[in-house]
């Protein structure tokens, strides 16, 4: 028989507290995930938390890299993700052995790589980045530093345009963000003309160029919190219109659509998670990241620079 949602929510809720376990989840999840979780934030504020707190247990509701960050930075900790299957096109665009070759290329450069990535591509980073300190740890480098920057290429030409850099890109791309086209965002704006523009930096230049803030999803959603506006257009994935609704009920939020068949332009890896696999991850403790320790040590000295450098 199938159960209800109810009946499935008290179940995780008496796990948690029987296993001593949390639930994190990304800005990304399904508004059912979202309610249930003990944290929800961007990549750099549920790595601070994993390492934190003294749960023996995290049940990451994000996708792979994300748990995989986790368990680097709680390696004591059993990290577990609901659906192995949650990944992510940034990770895919950017595969451990070409990269390798391309850092060859390159024996002058340091690198920089946004946590967006796998543990092998951390491993051969110098140091990590989010999307919220991206700027801060390109800076806390001399100017005449040569980088590369990987794997996301609109992020990496964002942040040369704001530092004057001429950082290496490499040729990743999240396709949900790179998906949306300026006209999509034009159309909205035509419709909308008092509604600020407002967009994450893994989208193309082009959008980039017509927004009125640029940020990650934490400074977009304090952004709606703190905005006399009433209503805005959002360019991002779209689960953070969840939080966005929940802090300011009051005002709108227009999604920036993918196509134009689809009001939603979802990432279909972190839609991946449900409540039942939760429930069954919970239940089965399953699936537990494993990373050899040989890469774990490796890739978490860049994890810990910016950990570091970001307080
Ligand atoms: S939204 Fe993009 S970067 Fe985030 S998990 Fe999905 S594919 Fe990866």
């Amino acid at each position: 028989m199938l159960k209800s949602k109810k009946n499935i929510v008290n179940e995780i809720s008496k796990l948690k507290k029987e296993k001593n376990a949390i639930i994190l989840a990304h800005f990304y999840q399904v508004p059912g995930i979202q309610d249930i979780a003990d944290f929800i934030g961007d990549s750099l504020a549920l790595s601070k938390i994993s390492e934190q707190n003294n749960a023996e247990i995290i049940v990451f509701c994000g996708v792979l890299f994300m748990a995989e960050t986790a368990k680097i930075l709680s390696p004591q900790k059993k990290v577990l993700l609901p659906d192995l299957e949650a990944g992510c096109t940034l990770v895919d665009s950017c595969p451990p052995d070409e990269f390798s070759k391309f850092k060859e290329k390159h024996p002058d450069h340091i690198v920089i790589s946004y946590i967006n990535c796998s543990a092998e591509i951390k491993a051969l980073s110098d140091i990590i980045c989010t999307s919220s300190n991206a700027i801060d740890i390109v800076n806390s480098f001399d100017e005449n530093e040569k980088i590369i920057f990987a794997p996301d290429k609109n992020l990496g030409a964002y942040i040369n345009n704001i530092t004057g850099r001429n950082m290496v890109l490499w040729e990743g791309t999240c396709e949900i963000h790179d998906l949306l086209t300026i006209e999509r965002v034009l159309n909205l704006k035509d419709k909308y003309p008092d509604a600020p523009v407002i967009v994450h930096p893994e989208c193309k230049a082009q959008i980039l160029a017509v927004a009125d803030f640029i940020g990650s999803t934490s400074k977009l959603l304090n952004y709606t919190k703190h905005s006399k506006s009433e209503r805005f257009i959002v360019a991002t994935e779209t689960g953070i219109k969840h939080q966005m609704k929940k802090h300011s009920p009051e005002k709108e939020f227009f999604i920036v659509p993918s196509d134009e068949n689809c009001m939603c332009n979802d990432c279909h890896y972190m839609k991946k998670i449900t409540l039942e696999k939760v429930l069954q991850s919970l239940e089965e403790e399953k699936y537990e990241i494993k990373l050899n320790n040989k890469l774990m040590n490796d890739a978490l000295k860049p994890v810990k620079k910016m950990m570091e450098l970001s307080g």
